[in-house]
């Protein structure tokens, strides 16, 4: 198959960019679609070709897939790259992108189907020899007096997770029986609302781990290969802040041998793609919490260690044609940290959209800036609050850190809050200094930073 001609981007903003310029290295002509408000956006202008999809509601713009197919048709791309967030999971969307005659920029729907229900995502992890979190065995049923025999047998506390969620949202910890019960008719009633899905199952919560993620990409010829791990313990209310690559501290044997069976499993189910697993690390253990089947935020530090091109990458096996490069040839190099640069208050997390007056990014070695922000450009409030993300290799960590000080002490964005001097004083703290804090550090050191 040859490469495409042309590519339609169904997303906006850094990732919009991102793709765009995936798209240009390999000469592949773009179009972007936009909201109302997103009408003057850099990666706009940039595209080959513009169409505008609807109002600044996502629901009526980039959630809109008659409108996006439409889009396609007139245009005449071939191939529609979803970025991550609004349709990047949705199967009904991959589906019929194929169904329209283009080509789905990610795995197969069926994938993303089974991959998109965290509780038959796990059963098909257990059955490819993937381990996971102790809990229960599928969806809770509704008898109380079940639900309470499941959680004594798993040990409190346990975490009450909607199988259609995500986001970090529809979870509830639960640490008494005597908050069970409500607990779990409570997240039940939400996941309904939230993800039109009131399945919900449990899981051990595990006290103090790390999250750790393997990178896979797998091709359409049986070809599978993990791009090392990230670390994203960084978290505020289950949301990434910080990543890196490599994970501090974590042998590598470990993690080739955790890698080794998200290979296997991608193979099992026939994983096209780019692809990550999710695990919670504890105890030298890991255990699988959810497979994203789309590119990540945090896809860069991995790029920045492998020398691979995830984006091209991606576009490069939806087109048919074979993984560029096999395991043996990925060897990590030196080490990679992404601050997400969002729109809000840097400790009481509001957002904070608006004109952004004065915009300077940072540069120098080993530095690199994926944002479409730019002087005078205007944060829409329609949309998550990420402007960016500031990304720094090093030959080592303590390397990777002193460039990301630098990095941060250049950056200059006025008129709008941002978190950048939250990431700055992270950057000088002991504990992360040090290394492989676990998923509640991150709170645990605002609420003693309280101001
Ligand atoms: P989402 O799809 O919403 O991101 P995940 O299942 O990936 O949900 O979980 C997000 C985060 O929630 C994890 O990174 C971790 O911080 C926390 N979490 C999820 N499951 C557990 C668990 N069993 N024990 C402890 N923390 C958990």
């Amino acid at each position: 198959m040859a490469m495409f001609e042309k590519i339609l981007i169904a997303n906006r903003g850094e990732i919009a960019l991102r793709v765009l310029r995936a798209c240009r290295e390999l000469g592949i002509k773009t179009v972007a679609v936009h909201s109302e408000p997103d009408a003057e956006a850099k990666y706009v202008k940039l595209a080959d070709e513009s169409v505008c999809i609807g109002p600044a509601s996502s629901a009526l713009s980039y959630l809109n897939i008659p409108a996006l197919i439409s889009a396609a048709e007139v245009t005449d791309a071939e191939a529609i790259h979803p970025g991550y967030g609004f349709l990047s999971e949705n199967a009904d969307f991959a589906e019929r992108v194929e169904q329209s005659g283009f080509v789905f920029i990610g795995p197969r729907a069926e994938t993303i189907r089974l991959m998109g229900d965290k509780v038959s995502a796990k059963d098909a992890m257990k059955a490819a020899g993937v381990p996971c979190v102790p809990g229960s065995e599928g969806a809770l049923p509704d008898d109380p007096k079940e639900i309470v025999k499941i959680a004594r047998a798993i040990g409190y506390p346990v975490i009450i997770k909607a199988a259609g969620g995500g986001g970090g949202r529809g979870m509830r910890v639960v640490h008494t029986e005597a908050a069970l019960v409500n607990a779990v008719q409570m997240t039940k009633a939400e996941a309904q609302v939230a993800f039109g899905n009131p399945a919900v199952y449990m899981e051990k919560f595990l006290q103090n781990p790390r999250h750790i993620e393997i990178q896979v990409m797998a091709d359409k010829h049986r070809n599978a290969v993990f791009l090392g791990e990230r670390d994203c313990s960084m978290q505020r209310r289950h949301q990434k802040v910080i990543e890196e690559a490599p994970a501090p501290g974590i042998p590598r044997k470990l993690i080739d041998r955790i890698g080794d069976r998200c290979v296997a499993a991608c193979k099992k189910i026939g994983y096209r793609g780019a692809g990550t697993f999710e695990f919670l690390y504890e105890n030298g253990e890991f255990y699988f919490i959810e497979m994203n089947t789309r590119v990540q935020v945090e896809h860069p530090v991995t790029e920045m260690i492998t020398g691979v091109d995830i984006v091209k990458t991606q576009i490069m096996v939806a087109a048919g044609e074979k993984l560029p490069f096999t395991q043996r040839q990925i060897e990590l190099r030196g080490h990679a940290i992404e601050c997400r640069v969002n729109a809000e208050d840097p400790y009481k997390f509001t957002p904070s959209p608006g004109r952004i007056t004065m915009w300077h990014a940072p540069g120098g070695p080993g530095v690199r800036v994926d944002s479409h922000a730019y002087n005078n450009y205007f944060v829409p409030p329609n949309y998550d609050s990420m402007i960016g993300k500031i990304i720094v290799h090093g030959d080592t960590r303590e390397q990777a850190l002193a460039r990301m000080r630098t990095a941060l002490s250049e950056t200059v964005i006025e008129g709008i809050s941002t978190n950048v001097p939250l990431h700055q004083e992270l950057m000088v703290d002991a504990k992360f200094i040090a290394g492989g804090t676990n998923i509640h550090y991150l709170e645990e050191w605002l609420s003693q930073h309280k101001r």
